[in-house]
Parts: C-alpha cells; structure tokens; sequence
C-alpha cells in the first residue's frame, strides 16, 4: 500500500534519451519535474545497455581492424592480446560515466530522479515502486511516458545461457568461438562486427533477401562485401527451423534458399530479430489511452495520447526506434505542455549503422521514392574518386543525393564508408532546410575531408564534378 504522496507538475516515466531529455527541459523552462525509471541514474536502454555500450566496443573492434590493415601500409604490429576483463571493465566506466553525468545533471537541475517502477493508478496518479522510492504515490498534472522497448523473443527457443540478446551480448561474458547472429538488422550486425573483431567466427542468418533492411540497396553493397570478408558465412532467404541444445553448443537446423541442407553447432546465438514497444504499462488501462495493433501508444503530432494529460514519446511511440528521435520528442512534448505551439515533423530523421564500413541516410530513400512513384534524381559520388577516402585506405564507400528534378531541392541523402554517421549530418540540414543542389555545390567544403563527397555528389547532379571525368556525349 502507498505510503505517501507527493505532487509534481510534470512526471516523466523513463530514463532513456526522450525522458531525460524531457525532464531536463521542462525543468530549465521552470516546472516542478519527476523522473523516474529504473536504474540508478537515467539513461535508459540508450545508455546502459544500447548506443553507448556497442559503440565503445566497435570503437575497440575498429582498433583491432585497423591494426591488421597496418600491415598493407608497412606496418606491423604484433598479434593483439586482449583482455577481455579490462575491456568490459572499459566499457562499463564509458557507461558509468555518461550515466553518473546524466545523474548530476539532474540534480543541478533540481528534477527529482526516483529510481523504481511506475505504474498508472488513474489519468493524475502514478504510484511507485523501488529501492530509492519505497512505495508511494505521485500526483501529476501531465506525465509522460518514456518506457522504450524489449527485444523480441523468438518463439519456441530452448531456455539457454547460450541463447542471449543484444544485452547479454553486450555484457561480454565470454568470446564465443562461434557465434550465430540471428537477424540482418542494425543491432544484430553491429554486435557481430564486434564479436567479428575478437576473433569470433560469426554467422548471420537473415529471412529476407538483403541486410538491413529499409536502407537502399546501393548503400547496402559496400557493407555486405565487407561483411562476406569478415564474417564466416551470411545467410540470406533463410530462416531458422529448429535449435536445440546439445554438449557442444545450440545445434541450429535452416531452411530456405541459404541454408544448403546444413545443420550446425554454435557456441552462442544471438537472436536480434528486432524490438517491440514497452507498453505494457501496469494501469495503462485504466486511462483513456490507446494502442495501436503493433503495441505502439498512439500519440497526436504534440505527442499527446488519446488521455489529455498523458504524453508519450521515444520507443514505446513509434518508429523508428532511435534515440535522437525520442529526444527530440520529448522536447516537443515538453513546450506543448508548456503552452507552446510546436509539432513533432521532421522531414529527416537520420538512420546509421555503425558497422564497418558505416551506413547512414536520411530524409526520402531511393526505394521509397520507387515505392510512391515519385520522380526523383539520384546523384552519386564514389568514394574510390575521393583523395580523403583514398588517404584512409577506405575507397568502399558511396555518398548519394536524392533530389527533385524539377525544383533541385534535396529530399534524402545516404552515405556508406567510415565515418557515414558523422557525414550524414550535413545531409540532415540540408533536407530540414530545404538545401538546393547548388547550395551544397557552392558552399566551399575542407580538403581533404570525406565531406567533400556530399559536395561532388552535388556537382554530379548538374554533371560536372572535379574529380568525375564523364565523356560529353555527341
Ligand atoms: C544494442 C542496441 C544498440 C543501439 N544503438 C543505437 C544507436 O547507435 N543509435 C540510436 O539512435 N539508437 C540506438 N539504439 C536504440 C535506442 O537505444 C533507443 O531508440 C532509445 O534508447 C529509446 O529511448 P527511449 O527514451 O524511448 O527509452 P529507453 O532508452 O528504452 O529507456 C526507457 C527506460 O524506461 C524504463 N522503464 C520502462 N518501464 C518503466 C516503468 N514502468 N517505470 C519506470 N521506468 C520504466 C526502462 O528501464 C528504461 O530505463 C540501440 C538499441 C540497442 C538495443
């Protein structure tokens, strides 16, 4: 039973990038703020167990990569000895010192950071359960919900340790020998990159007939010839029939166009067959808000769900299910409460797959353009004609512009190659600000920089980039 109550005027349920994000704001804009989520300090899935945690390692796995790829330069380095116990110990403090910062923050802020689990209790009332809470009861006059996603679990597995998911993944428990990802998706290949790099022989098995889906396919290539080098095998239109466990490992039988009639043992599976939203939120039905048929709470343009005082934002709002989205939520609901008047509409909202080589793109993609039977022009640079990449040793990249042929506005941009997800910023701006081909063409860009890509990409749209020969045509 609830043993106090407190008031607060804006209570924020979940500590990941859209509920901090939105605690922070609404207290810098003066309201009284609770935030409350699970952990010692927000964070969330982004911080603890996502984004932060996977890239620190694939910052490691690039390291390791690179200190191969020496040798074609002339230099040698002797094989690396990694400590795996220092490595996950590093990892943990790049974790613990985002999360305490995110602590601080709060503090200095004056939102009062409740560590437990909330549940509704009526359309005004949260109650409270957790170490740091007791339990109690907190009135509000808005709340909003920020409780993110899980990973889906795929039906009928056997109960293994072995068997994990992108957070025992990340956990680093072990280095498997072998290890069968099982998904072609972001989270499943930027797990094996990692694993990859240690040593690990991975094998990817996907259902459909490409990775990564919902990136186009052109952008897709580079990767997927890396991926044949640096991975054991990757089935594609293939699914996983049957696992079980034996002495040896989960012995795993396919079936479909990749599978060969082959069955086989793996030390580890990773199963990232994707995230579902975390909605269900204990008293959820007590109040008037809904859900749409995939789990997602269904929320207006401010992000208001169907119950005036509720909001909801991040994962458990809809797609795509990235942090930067969920934070730029969460600000939106903030100044809608605030009285402001705002809309969550981007026209870009930028997707990267930190493998290696990166994959980015935002705004319009060449496949939806097809899908809406849009006309559209596709301007591409290759990185091979780029002296930046050339300097790198990292020619297996592209950066595309898909534009409007009438107008000459840019509606989407995509990049691969290293460092794709910090290039695909420029093309975030451009998009958001309605860039002309010849804005991007006549803004002078750095040499030699990667960046130079998006501006010849450009040129190419009007057909004459400095370093693209193309014979005039008669
Ligand atoms: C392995 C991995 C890698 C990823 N990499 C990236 C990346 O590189 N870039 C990117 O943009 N996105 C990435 N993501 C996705 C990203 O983590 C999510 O999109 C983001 O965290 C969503 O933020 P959110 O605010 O909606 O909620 P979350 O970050 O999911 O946080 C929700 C929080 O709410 C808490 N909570 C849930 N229910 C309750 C309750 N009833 N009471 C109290 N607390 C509750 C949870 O414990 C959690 O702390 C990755 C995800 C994974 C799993």
């Amino acid at each position: 039973m609830a043993d106090q109550t407190n008031t607060t005027q804006l209570a924020v349920v979940g500590g990941g990038p859209g509920g901090y994000a939105a605690a922070f704001l609404a207290a810098d804009l003066g309201l009284k703020v609770a935030l409350i989520s699970e952990e010692v300090n927000p964070g969330g899935v982004c911080l603890y167990r996502g984004c932060i945690p996977s890239k620190a390692l694939l910052h490691a796995a690039r390291v390791l990569t690179e200190s191969h790829e020496a040798s074609r330069w002339g230099i040698e380095f002797q094989p690396p000895r990694i400590d795996i116990a220092r490595l996950r110990a590093w990892k943990d403090e790049v974790v613990e010192k985002l999360t305490s910062g995110l602590g601080q923050l709060s503090k200095q802020r004056k939102v009062e950071y409740i560590r437990g689990r909330a549940s509704l209790v009526d359309s005004h009332t949260l109650s409270i359960a957790g170490e740091s809470a007791g339990e109690r009861r907190m009135t509000f006059e808005h709340a909003i919900l920020a409780t993110g996603s899980l990973p889906v679990k795929l039906p009928g597995l056997p109960e293994s340790p072995r068997i994990i998911d992108s957070t025992e993944a990340l956990e680093l428990s072990s280095v498997p020998k072998t290890l069968l990802v099982v998904g072609g998706g972001y989270i499943g290949l930027e797990l094996g990159t990692f694993y990859a790099a240690l040593g690990t022989q991975v094998t990817v098995v996907e259902m459909l007939d490409g990775l990564l889906p919902g990136a186009d396919r052109d952008l897709v290539t580079p990767l997927a010839k890396q991926v044949e080098k640096i991975f054991g095998k990757v089935m594609l239109n293939t699914k996983v029939a049957e696992m079980k466990e034996d002495k040896g490992g989960i012995h795993v039988k396919f079936e479909g166009a990749g599978a060969e009639g082959e069955d086989q043992s793996f030390e580890k599976v990773l199963v990232s067959v994707g995230r579902k939203p975390n909605s269900a939120i204990p008293g959820l039905e007590a109040t008037h808000v809904e859900r749409d048929a995939r789990g997602f709470i269904k929320v207006d343009p401010q992000r208001r769900t169907a119950e005036p005082t509720l909001y909801a934002i991040g994962d458990v709002a809809g797609e795509p299910l990235l942090a930067h989205k969920a934070s730029h939520e969460g600000r939106t609901a903030v100044e809608a409460i605030h009285g402001r008047k705002v809309a969550f509409e981007p026209r870009a909202i930028p997707a990267v797959v930190f493998t290696d080589p990166e994959v980015a793109w935002c705004g319009l993609t060449e496949a939806q353009a097809a899908n809406e039977n849009r006309r559209v022009k596709v301007a591409r640079f290759p990185w091979a004609a780029s002296g930046r990449a050339v300097t790198l040793d990292r020619p297996d990249g592209v950066t595309k512009l898909i534009l409007d042929p009438e107008t000459e506005r840019v509606l989407g941009v995509g990049v691969t190659g290293v460092g794709a997800g910090e290039l695909i910023a420029e093309g975030v701006l451009a998009v958001e600000m309605g860039a002309l081909a010849s804005d991007i063409t006549l803004s002078i860009h750095p040499h030699p920089t990667l960046s130079e890509t998006v501006m010849e990409a450009a040129e190419v749209f009007f057909g004459q980039a400095t370093d693209i020969f193309r014979p005039k045509r008669p």
